[in-house]
C-alpha cells in the first residue's frame, strides 16, 4: 500500500511539473526498484512487473515504437470519433479569434495579460456624440407615442437619425462616416434603449451585421466607394435577409437561389445571377432601399467557375430592383421597429453585385461568420445592458417612494432580493459588456466570447426586467405614457432569439466552438489528423497527443491541488479582491480538466449530448464573467464602494460554476470518470454557497437611495429633466421621499406615543403641527414628498379600449 500511494504521490507531483517522459520512468523505475529490493523475495511476479515495465518504457520513449504500436490505432480511432465537418461548420470554427477564452481553456490564466490590456476610452468626438446627438435623439423620442400612435418612428426622427449619422456609425470617416470605435457604438445603443427599443433595434442594425459592415471587410474598391457614403448619410436604408420561413437557426440550410447565366440587364446580355429567394423576420426590411441578400449560388455552366455549386454567396440588391416583394410587416412583440418578410422571383442581376465581385462567390458563410464575432458582442450587449440599467435605476426609486404597510416596500426582505439581483447582474453585464467591447477595439473577433456576452447579457436583461417588473406591481403592468418597464418586458424574448437564438447558443456554440476552437490541442489534432500526408498526420497526432496527455495530467493535479487549499496558493494580483481571481484560476483548471474528460469519454457524441455541453458552457461563462468583473474592478483601482457588487458576482458565479459541475458529475455516463471528477474537483465538499443574505441587502440598498455609486451602476442612460417624463417624476418624487423622512419618522413616532391621532396622511400632518411635533417647513417637505410619491406612482386609464 506504501509503494502504491508513493507511487500516486509521484504521479502527481509529476503532473503537476509536466515532467518530461524520461523523468517519468526514471521515478517509476526508482520506485519500483525500491519496491523489489524491499520486498527481499526476488520472485517470478517481480520478474513479470519488471518485463511489463520495461516494454511499457519502451513504446512510451522510443518515437518509432510508440507510433507504430500505439499512436497509428490511436490516430485511426480518433479519425472514427471525429464528427464529420461540413463546410459551413468548419468556416464556423476557423472564424475569429481566440483572446480570454484561450487562457480559461488552458487552465492557467494569466492574469498580468488581462489586466495589461487597456482600458476602453472614448475619443472626444465620440463623446461629444453622446452628449449631443445622442441626448437630442432621446429628447426627441416619445416611446409611448412610437408604439400605440407611430407604430414607427416619427418622420423628424428618421430625418434625424439619418443627418446626424447615426447609421454610419462604423463607417471610417474617410467614407464619410463616424468611424466610432466598438465602445462608442455601445454607449450610443446603451443610451438610446434606455429611452426607447424601437430607437435602439432601428439604429443597431445598420451598424450591426449587415451591409456596412460587409463592403468594410469584404467589399471591392468600387462598392465601398458607392455604398458606404450614401450608407452613412442615410440616403441608402440597409437591410441583411438570411432567414427564411426554413432556414432559421439552421440559418446554413437556406434554399434561396441564385443561378448563373446569361440575362438582360439595362438593355445588354451578360453573364449574371438569377436570383429566387423568400426571406422573414428581416429587421429595417420593410423600409430597405438596399438588401443585403444570402442565397446558395449554382453555376452549373461554370459561367464563372470550375465549381458547380460555389456555395452560400452574399450579394447587395437594391430593393427597387424587378421581381422583389417587400413592405409588409411583421409585428415583433408590439416594439414596432420595421420587421418583415419579402421575397424575389427571377430577380436578375449584374456579378458586380456580389460583395467582393466574383471573388465573393461561395464565400458567404465565411463573411458571415467572420462578421457576426463582432457584431454579436456589440449591439445586443448594449441593448441588454440599457435595458438593465434603466430597470435598476427605475425599480430601486420605485422601491423606495413606493409604501405598502407603512414602509418603502424595497425595505420587505422579498423586494430586496429581487432588488440584489437587479443590481448585480445590471453590473455585472455592464463589466462584460465594456470588456468584451474593448477586446473589438483591439482588433480581436471573438467568436465564443461574444456567443458568451450575447448570452448572457440578453437572459440577464430578462432576468432583471421580470424582476423590475415584480416590484413595480401593477405600474409595471399598466400600460400608458407613465409606464417604465413594460415595453423593455415585452422586447425582452426578441434579444433572446436574434443573433443566434440563445438555446442554441448555450448547447451548441459556447462549449461545442469554444472546445475546438480555444482548446489549446483539439484543433491542432484535428488538424493533423485531417493531415492526407500519413507519415507528417502520425508525427504531429503523436506530439500533439503526448502534450494534450500532459496538459491534462497537470490540470488534473492543478485542480486537485488548488482544491485541498481553496486555490490559496494560485497566482494572482494582490488586492481586496484576490481570492476571487484564485477561485477563478482554481476553477478553469478544473474546467479544463472536465472539458477534457467529457471530450475523452464522449468523443463525437458530445455534440448530441446538449445538456452536458450547455453545463459547460455555462461554467466557461461564468469564469469569464467574474474575469470582466475583477478586470473592470482592477482597471478601476478597487473603488471600495465597488467591492460588494464585485463580490455579488463572483460569488454567484461561482455557485452557479458549482452546480453546473454537479450536473456534470451526476449526468456523465461513463461513471469512473464521474467519480474522479468529483473527487479532483470538490476534495473538500461544495465551498460555494452563492451571495449571503447581507451581501444582498448591502446591494440592494445601492438602488435605494441617490448617490455616486448609483450614477456610477446606471452610468450612460439618458436620464430625463422634464418633469413630466415619467423617470424624471420618479427621481424627483426619490429625492422628496428621501428628505422626508425624518419628519415621517417624528410622526409615526408621535401617532405611536398617542400624542397625534391616526387619520389619513393629511390629517396627520395637520395634526402633527398643531401638537407642535413638526414645524410648517416640515409639514411642507412632507406634503410635497406625498404629493410626489402620488404622482409617481398613478398609472394612467383609458376612455373604453
Ligand atoms: C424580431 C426579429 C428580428 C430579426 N431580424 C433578422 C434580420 O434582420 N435578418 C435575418 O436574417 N434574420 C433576422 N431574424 C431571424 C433570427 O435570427 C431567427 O429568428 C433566429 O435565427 C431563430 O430562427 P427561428 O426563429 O426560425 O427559430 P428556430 O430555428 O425554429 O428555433 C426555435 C428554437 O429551437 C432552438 N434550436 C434550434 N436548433 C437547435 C439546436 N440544434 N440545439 C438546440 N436548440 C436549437 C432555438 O434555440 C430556438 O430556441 C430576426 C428575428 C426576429 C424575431
Amino acid at each position: 500500500m506504501a509503494y502504491i500511494i508513493l507511487a500516486l504521490a509521484a504521479g502527481w507531483l509529476l503532473s503537476l511539473f509536466r515532467a518530461k517522459l524520461p523523468v517519468w520512468t526514471g521515478a517509476f523505475a526508482l520506485i519500483l526498484g525500491l519496491w523489489t529490493f524491499f520486498s527481499g523475495r526476488y520472485t517470478g511476479i517481480w520478474w513479470l512487473a519488471w518485463l511489463l515495465f520495461l516494454a511499457a518504457a519502451a513504446i512510451a520513449n522510443v518515437a518509432g515504437l510508440r507510433r507504430s504500436l500505439l499512436m497509428k490505432p490511436i490516430l485511426a480511432m480518433f479519425r472514427r470519433m471525429l464528427p464529420p465537418l461540413s463546410r459551413t461548420e468548419r468556416e464556423a470554427l476557423e472564424a475569429g479569434t481566440v483572446g480570454w477564452d484561450g487562457e480559461l481553456f488552458s487552465g492557467n490564466p494569466d492574469w498580468e495579460k488581462l489586466l495589461a490590456e487597456p482600458q476602453p476610452e472614448l475619443t472626444t468626438d465620440e463623446q461629444a456624440f453622446l452628449t449631443g446627438p445622442a441626448e437630442e435623439l432621446c429628447r426627441m423620442l416619445d416611446d409611448w407615442r412610437i408604439v400605440s400612435e407611430l407604430r414607427d418612428l416619427s418622420p423628424e426622427v428618421w430625418r434625424f437619425l439619418k443627418e446626424q449619422g447615426f447609421f454610419g456609425m462604423i463607417i471610417p470617416e474617410e467614407y464619410g462616416g463616424k468611424g466610432f470605435s466598438a465602445s462608442a457604438h455601445s454607449q450610443v445603443i446603451l443610451k438610446i434603449a434606455s429611452r426607447s427599443i424601437a430607437a435602439a433595434v432601428t439604429v443597431m442594425v445598420p451598424n450591426s451585421l449587415g451591409p456596412a459592415e460587409l463592403l468594410l471587410r469584404y467589399g471591392t474598391e468600387a462598392q465601398r466607394e458607392y455604398y458606404l457614403p450614401r450608407l452613412a448619410r442615410g440616403e441608402e436604408v440597409p437591410c441583411f435577409a438570411l432567414t427564411g420561413p426554413e432556414a432559421g437557426s439552421d440559418a446554413a440550410s437556406i434554399p434561396d437561389s441564385g443561378l448563373v447565366c446569361r440575362g438582360t440587364f439595362e438593355g445588354k446580355e451578360i453573364v449574371g445571377i438569377r436570383l429566387n429567394w423568400e426571406k422573414r423576420y428581416i429587421t429595417l426590411g420593410p423600409v430597405a432601399t438596399v438588401i443585403g441578400l444570402a442565397f446558395r449560388l449554382a453555376d452549373p455552366d461554370h459561367l464563372i467557375g470550375s465549381q458547380d455549386e460555389p456555395g452560400i454567396t452574399l450579394a447587395l440588391v437594391p430593393a427597387a430592383t424587378p421581381g422583389i416583394t417587400i413592405g409588409s410587416r411583421h409585428d415583433p412583440l408590439g416594439v414596432p421597429f420595421q420587421n418583415g418578410p419579402n421575397r424575389g422571383k427571377d430577380v436578375f442581376i449584374p456579378l458586380d453585385w456580389l460583395i467582393g465581385g466574383k471573388a465573393g462567390a461561395g464565400q458567404g458563410w465565411r463573411m458571415l461568420m467572420e462578421s457576426l464575432a463582432s457584431g454579436r458582442s456589440i449591439s445586443l450587449p448594449a441593448l441588454s445592458c440599457g435595458g438593465a440599467k434603466f430597470t435598476a435605476r427605475a425599480a430601486g426609486a420605485y422601491a423606495r417612494v413606493r409604501r405598502q404597510f407603512r414602509l418603502p416596500i424595497g425595505r420587505f426582505e422579498g423586494v430586496e432580493e429581487a432588488l440584489a439581483r437587479i443590481a448585480g447582474s445590471t453590473y455585472l453585464i455592464d463589466a462584460a459588456r465594456a470588456i468584451t467591447c474593448s477586446a473589438v477595439d483591439r482588433g480581436e473577433r471573438p467568436s465564443v466570447l461574444s456567443a458568451i456576452v450575447k448570452y448572457h447579457s440578453t437572459e440577464r436583461m430578462r432576468q432583471v426586467v421580470d424582476d423590475g417588473m415584480d416590484v413595480m406591481g401593477g405600474s409595471g403592468i399598466s400600460l400608458g405614457p407613465r409606464n417604465l418597464l413594460g415595453r423593455i418586458y415585452q422586447a425582452a424574448p426578441i434579444g433572446i432569439t436574434v443573433e443566434g437564438a440563445n438555446i442554441l447558443t448555450r448547447s451548441m456554440i459556447i462549449f461545442g466552438q469554444g472546445a475546438i476552437r480555444c482548446h489549446p490541442y483539439v484543433l491542432k489534432e484535428m488538424q493533423a489528423a485531417a493531415n492526407p500526408d500519413g507519415i507528417r498526420a502520425l508525427a504531429d497526432f503523436d506530439r500533439l497527443l503526448g502534450e494534450h496527455i500532459g496538459f491534462t495530467l497537470n490540470n488534473a493535479a492543478r485542480a486537485l491541488f488548488l482544491g485541498v487549499t481553496g486555490g490559496r496558493l494560485a497566482k494572482a494580483p494582490i488586492g481586496p479582491a484576490r481570492r476571487y481571481f484564485q477561485t477563478v484560476t482554481r476553477m478553469s483548471a478544473a474546467f479544463a480538466l472536465a472539458a477534457d474528460v467529457t471530450l475523452l469519454t464522449l468523443g463525437g457524441t458530445l455534440k448530441r449530448r446538449e445538456k452536458l455541453s450547455g453545463r459547460l458552457a455555462d461554467i466557461l461563462s461564468h469564469l469569464y464573467l467574474a474575469s470582466a468583473l475583477l478586470k473592470q474592478f482592477e482597471d478601476r483601482q478597487w473603488p471600495a464602494d465597488e467591492l460588494p457588487l464585485v463580490r455579488w458576482g463572483c460569488e454567484e458565479s461561482f455557485h452557479l460554476i458549482q452546480e453546473s459541475f454537479t450536473g456534470i458529475i451526476h449526468n456523465l455516463p461513463f461513471r469512473p470518470a464521474a467519480w474522479l471528477l468529483r473527487l479532483v474537483v470538490f476534495p473538500l465538499g461544495r465551498p460555494f454557497a452563492g451571495p449571503s443574505d447581507r451581501l444582498g441587502r448591502q446591494i440592494a440598498a445601492i438602488l435605494l437611495e441617490p448617490s455616486p455609486l448609483r450614477d456610477r451602476l446606471t452610468a450612460g442612460l439618458f436620464i430625463p429633466e422634464d418633469p413630466a417624463e415619467p423617470l424624471a417624476r420618479l427621481e424627483d418624487a426619490l429625492a422628496k421621499v428621501i428628505a422626508a423622512e425624518p419628519v415621517e419618522q417624528k410622526l409615526r413616532e408621535a401617532v405611536k406615543a398617542g400624542k397625534v391621532r391616526k387619520g389619513t396622511d393629511g390629517e396627520v400632518v395637520a395634526a402633527g403641527m398643531e401638537a407642535g411635533i413638526i414645524t410648517g417647513d416640515e409639514a411642507d417637505l412632507l406634503r410635497q414628498a406625498l404629493e410626489a410619491r402620488s404622482e409617481a406612482t398613478r398609472v394612467d386609464d383609458f376612455p373604453q379600449l
